[in-house]
C-alpha cells in the first residue's frame, strides 16, 4: 500500500473543472492563533493513501487548520441554494466550508477534501465563515459513528482547534473539521440552477453527477430520470435507517441532502434516548417541522424540491412515478430494518403490527430505544419465561406481558432459537451510540485541551455492535444533567 504525505497527495479536481457558474475560488483564511491537531482519523487517511503518521506533523495541523495549501490543492466554496425550514432561500453556498481538492487514492477512489470552518467565503451571508470546537467534535464524533453503525455519511478526517475567539452566544474557540465524500452536491446544487432558470448549467450539473458518481447510468437514454430514481432509492433507505437506529437528523433543509444519499451537514442531532416518536433534537425548530417522526415525509417533501428542479430534463410523469414509490419502498425498507431488529427472519403481516405495538409500549414508559432493543436480544422463549429485566422497562407490565406473548409465539412460529438470535440481534442493535451527554463530556474535556475522551468516544464507537470490556459505563441512561441539553443550529 502507498503511503503519501501530506506533499505528495495526488488530486484530480473535476469540480474545479465545471463553468466559474459552480463555485468561487479562493483559499481558507488562517486562525488568528496558531492551529493544533486535535484529532485524526486513520481510516479516512487510508481512503486517501495518506500515511497516518503525517497527522503528527505541524504541518498538518497547518494544513487542515487553514493556514497553508497542498500541492494540486484548487480552493473552491460551492454554490447552491435550497429550501430551509419549507421556505426557498435564492442562495445559500458554502458559508463556512471549503472545497480543498479531490484527492485520489492508489485504487482511483476519488475523496473531496471539504474544510468546514475555514473562514469567509462569497457566501457566507451575516455568518463568519468559522466553526466552534464544540459543533466540529459533534460532527466529527457522529460521522464516524454513524459509519461504525453502517449507515451511509461523508467521513470525517480531522479536528484542528486554535485559540481563535469566535462569538456565538458565548466566547467559544475556532475549529476546523476536514470531511470526506465521494461528492458534496447537494439537492440544492440542482435547485439554484433550476430557479435561476439556467438550465444548460443545470443539464451540465446532472451529467457530471452521473457521469462520476453514477456512471453505469451515462449512456441510458433516460439516465437523468433513472438518477432520480436511484437518488430517490438511496434516500428512502437513508432515512429507514436513522428511523431504525433512532437518529435524528434535526436540519433537513435540502441543502442538506445529499445527491449521494449520505448523511449530510450534522448539526443538532441527536440519538433518542428515551423513546419518542415526536423527538425534536433542535432546539430552534419550534414546530417541530424536523422531529424524529417526521422525517420519511421530509425526506419525501425534499425529494420533490429536487424533481422540481430537474423537471428541465425529465419528463413530469417519470417524476412523479419515482416519487410516488418512495413511500412503499420507505416502509419495506424500515419494516425489513426493523424485522431484524426484533431478530425476525420470516416476513409475516402481522410484523407491522408487532413492531408498532412494541413502539407504544417504549413510548408510553419513555423507555431507553438503544438499551431496549439491545436487551430485547436476552428475551427468552421458553414457556413461562418472565423476562423480569426487560420487563422493569415498562410502566405498564401487564401490557408488556401481552405482548411479550406474541413476540414469543411469533418466534416460535419461525422455530427460533435464542442464543443464535441473540448474536444475530446484537448485529444489528448497537450496545453504542452517540448520545448527545456523552458528546457533550467530550466537549467539555476538548475546550479545556484535553481529547482524551474524543479518543475515547471515537475507538468505542467504532465498534458499536461489540460488548467493550470496561465500557458498560457508555451503554448506560443519560444522568439527570444529560437528558434535555438544548442543541440548536448556532454552530
Ligand atoms: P447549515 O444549516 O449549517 O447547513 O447552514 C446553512 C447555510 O448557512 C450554509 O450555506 C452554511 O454555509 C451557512 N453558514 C452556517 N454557519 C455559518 C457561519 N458561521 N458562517 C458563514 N456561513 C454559515
Ligand atoms: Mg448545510
Amino acid at each position: 500500500m502507498t503511503r503519501r504525505s501530506l506533499e505528495t497527495l495526488v488530486f484530480d479536481n473535476t469540480y474545479a473543472r465545471l463553468p466559474e457558474a459552480f463555485y468561487a475560488k479562493l483559499n481558507p483564511t488562517p486562525f488568528q492563533a496558531a492551529p493544533y491537531l486535535v484529532h485524526a482519523n486513520p481510516e479516512a487517511a487510508a481512503l486517501i493513501s495518506l500515511d497516518p503518521a503525517e497527522a503528527a506533523r505541524p504541518e498538518f495541523a497547518q494544513l487542515f487548520g487553514g493556514s497553508m495549501l497542498a500541492p494540486g490543492m484548487e480552493p473552491l466554496a460551492m454554490l447552491y441554494s435550497g429550501h430551509q425550514f419549507g421556505v426557498y432561500v435564492p442562495q445559500l453556498g458554502d458559508g463556512r466550508a471549503i472545497l480543498l481538492g479531490e484527492a485520489t487514492n492508489e485504487r482511483g477512489g476519488r475523496w473531496d477534501l471539504h474544510l468546514k470552518g475555514g473562514g469567509l467565503t462569497p457566501f457566507s451571508r451575516d455568518g463568519d465563515g468559522r466553526a466552534v470546537l464544540r459543533s466540529t467534535v459533534r460532527e466529527y464524533l457522529c460521522c464516524e459513528a454513524m459509519h461504525g453503525l453502517g449507515i451511509p455519511t461523508t467521513r470525517a478526517l480531522c479536528i484542528v482547534g486554535s485559540d481563535h475567539k469566535v462569538y456565538r452566544e458565548q466566547v467559544e474557540t475556532g475549529a476546523t473539521l476536514v470531511r470526506m465524500a465521494p461528492s458534496h452536491v447537494r439537492f440544492g446544487t440542482f435547485e439554484i440552477f433550476y430557479y435561476r432558470k439556467q438550465h444548460e448549467q443545470l443539464r451540465r450539473l446532472a451529467d457530471y453527477v452521473i457521469e462520476q458518481q453514477y456512471a453505469h447510468l451515462k449512456d441510458a437514454a433516460d439516465k437523468h430520470a433513472r438518477f432520480f430514481s436511484e437518488v430517490m432509492e438511496r434516500t428512502a433507505r437513508l432515512i429507514a435507517q436513522w428511523q431504525a437506529v433512532g437518529w435524528a437528523h434535526g436540519v433537513m433543509n435540502t441543502d442538506n441532502m445529499s445527491i449521494l444519499g449520505l448523511t449530510l451537514d450534522y448539526g443538532p442531532f441527536g440519538f433518542m434516548d428515551d423513546y419518542d416518536a415526536g423527538f425534536i433534537c433542535n432546539h430552534s425548530d419550534h414546530n417541530g417541522r424536523y422531529a424524529f417522526n417526521q422525517q420519511p415525509y421530509i425526506g419525501l417533501w425534499n425529494l420533490s424540491c429536487l424533481a422540481q428542479a430537474l423537471l428541465p430534463l425529465v419528463e413530469k410523469d417519470a417524476l412523479k412515478a419515482v416519487l410516488e414509490s418512495y413511500q412503499p419502498l420507505f416502509d419495506r425498507e424500515y419494516l425489513r430494518l426493523m424485522r431484524r431488529k426484533l431478530g425476525l427472519q420470516e416476513e409475516r403481516t402481522e410484523d407491522d403490527r408487532l413492531i408498532r405495538d412494541l413502539l407504544g409500549l417504549l413510548q408510553e414508559s419513555h423507555a431507553d430505544y438503544t438499551i431496549l432493543f439491545r436487551e430485547l436480544g436476552s428475551f427468552s422463549s421458553a414457556t413461562g419465561a418472565a423476562n423480569d429485566t426487560l420487563r422493569e422497562h415498562f410502566v405498564n407490565r401487564e401490557r408488556f406481558d401481552d405482548w411479550a406473548v406474541r413476540y414469543r409465539d411469533r418466534l416460535r412460529s419461525e422455530h427460533s432459537q435464542d442464543a443464535e438470535r441473540r448474536e444475530r440481534m446484537n448485529r444489528v442493535n448497537p450496545k453504542y451510540v452517540l448520545r448527545n451527554y456523552l458528546a457533550q463530556a467530550a466537549i467539555e474535556k476538548a475546550q479545556q485541551k484535553d481529547f482524551s475522551e474524543i479518543d475515547r468516544l471515537f475507538t468505542l464507537l467504532q465498534n458499536p455492535y461489540s460488548d467493550q470490556p470496561g465500557m458498560e459505563a457508555y451503554a448506560v441512561r443519560p444522568p439527570n444533567w444529560g437528558k434535555h441539553l438544548a442543541v440548536s443550529c448556532s454552530s
